[in-house]
């Protein structure tokens, strides 16, 4: 077979900066550009980001890339993006001009719809259609808060006036001209049915949304139109969407159900394939699409983790024990164990499966010989610990073991966090070469679609392996640190300050 030329430009639009990567079949980067863009929090617990400046700076990176690269954007074979995702924009279907600040994911400004929901007893109404939890997280009750505040923005909207879109969709739009998105980030609005496919009347109606200021949803791996030639001086077919998350799950080729990736980053997201099945979780996780490539819908498990490598960020800011990140890996291997110090850093609650927004942080067990090094081991445990608990929610739902973990996000550079992860968790954990998974999997959607890839097997053997943990601690010790953790955690659930 001859070797499809050119290169493919992934956009990663993520919640504080635009960046954008070309790579080569072989998923390796040929150059990258980045931009941070300004947050705005306009109330406590409020967060927004400038649409046009999304937009704009998604545009500039892009260009950055092809420019350091020195290619010609003819080169370019085609584009995948992935998001921040649940973020909700909405604009003027006439000038294209945004009519509100995107309200980001983080943003909780809609916590009243939500109870206001619950109340009514639509909780499960919204769950089994979406295999989401009512939660101002999602996009649904942010796009009621809109069209609830603003009398004339609730107008536009019944008039047919308005567009609203993820970030994919807005940025979709710009480049293409088409009011368009996929259906992972469909699977994240609190609208679409994803057993269905298709956008649920029912939910609307209770959301208050009218379905004309909703785009059409296409697959993963699709034709999502062709970018405007004066933007990127050249017309390039856009192939590859899907929110930043199933981008990673992709990207680690995590193709087959039953294989999980967990992302170690402020916190950890993970996702279990769980295959055409789309799994209803009995333990607090979200059941959501991970991607559609041609007819075929595969379906996953997510959970996260709230405090995951922000506890190290606390170690160094807070209590300054470190001076850096890296130096809480030294520490941890000077001493044997955390000499019985547990640390739960529930410092905004907790997460899956507890789901307890009410517990806070506690550090247990310090007795008069506890030390920085036992404190930083049990800071990088509980990281640890706390991601076993989402494996075994998943594999109680799914009804199987995870079998093996790949890795990614910034902790990962932490060769102890890595091993006892694996230590504890009684699995093996692999680390790809490359970082940049998030970004790799929407190049891959994109190429898969245009054929610069033939096949996921084809995709699959560029998952080059930078290192594996074995698990290697006798069981009897591992049951016993997973006892004592779940100890700690059941003692600070029941000190609730
Ligand atoms: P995000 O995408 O959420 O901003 P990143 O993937 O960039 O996060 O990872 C940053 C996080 O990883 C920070 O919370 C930081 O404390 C943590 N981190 C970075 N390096 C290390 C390390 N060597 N050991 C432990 N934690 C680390």
């Amino acid at each position: 077979m001859k070797e499809p030329k050119g290169y493919i430009l992934a956009f990663d639009q993520g919640t504080t900066s635009s960046r954008a990567i070309l790579f080569d079949r072989a998923g390796k980067i040929l150059a990258s550009d980045q931009r941070d863009f300004t947050q705005y929090y306009p109330e406590p617990g409020w967060v927004e980001h400038d649409a046009n400046e999304i937009w704009e700076s998604q545009l500039a990176v892009a260009r950055g890339a092809v420019a350091k690269a020195g290619i010609d954007p003819s080169q370019i074979v085609s584009i995948g993006i992935t998001n921040q995702r649940e973020t909700v924009v909405l604009w003027d279907k006439d000038s294209g001009k945004p009519v509100y600040r995107a309200i980001v994911w983080q943003c909780r400004r809609s916590t009243e719809i939500c109870e206001e929901l619950i109340a009514a007893g639509l909780e499960e109404e919204f769950r089994s259609r979406t295999g989401l939890r009512l939660d101002p997280y999602f996009s649904g009750t942010k796009l009621t808060w809109l069209l609830r505040e603003n009398v004339a923005l609730r107008a536009l909207a019944e008039n047919g006036d308005l567009l609203f879109g993820t970030v994919d969709s807005w940025l979709l739009w710009n480049l293409t001209g088409r009011h368009v998105t996929d259906v992972t980030n469909a699977s994240r609005t609190l609208m679409y049915n994803i057993h269905e496919m298709r956008w649920d009347p029912l939910l609307l109606s209770f959301l208050g949304v009218p379905a004309s200021l909703l785009p059409e949803v296409l697959s993963s791996s699709d034709d999502f139109g062709f970018t405007k030639p004066e933007l990127l001086g050249a017309s390039i077919p856009v192939n590859g969407v899907a929110g930043d998350q199933q981008a990673a799950l992709f990207g680690h080729s995590c193709f087959k159900p039953g294989m999980a990736k967990n992302t170690y980053g402020t916190g950890c997201f993970c996702l279990l394939n769980t295959g055409d099945r789309p799994v209803k979780s009995m333990n607090n996780l979200l059941t959501t699409i991970a991607w559609k490539v041609g007819d075929k819908v595969t379906y996953a498990l997510e959970g996260s983790v709230f405090i995951a490598g922000a506890v190290i960020q606390w170690l160094r800011d807070e209590l300054k024990l470190i001076q850096s990140a890296p130096e809480s890996e030294s520490l941890a291997r000077s001493v044997e164990d955390a000499d019985g110090v547990v640390i739960v850093p529930a410092f905004v609650g907790l997460g899956t499966p507890y789901w307890d927004p009410d517990v806070r942080g506690a550090v247990l067990g310090l007795t008069r010989g506890s030390n920085r090094a036992h404190i930083v081991r049990a800071a990088l445990e509980s990281i640890a610990f706390q991601s076993e608990d989402l494996l075994e929610a998943m594999s109680g739902d799914y009804g199987k073991p995870v079998e093996i973990l790949k890795a990614d996000g910034g902790a990962t550079a932490n060769g102890f966090l890595m091993q006892f992860q694996a230590d504890v968790s009684g699995i093996p954990v692999l680390l790809p070469e490359i970082a940049e998974i998030t970004a790799l999997g929407a190049a891959y959607l994109a190429g898969l679609r245009c054929g610069y890839w033939e096949s996921l097997e084809d995709i699959e053997r560029n998952w080059q392996l930078k290192a594996r943990c074995e698990p290697d601690m006798p069981e009897g010790r591992r049951k016993k640190l997973l006892m004592k953790w779940h100890r700690a955690v059941s003692a600070a659930r029941e000190f609730k300050p």
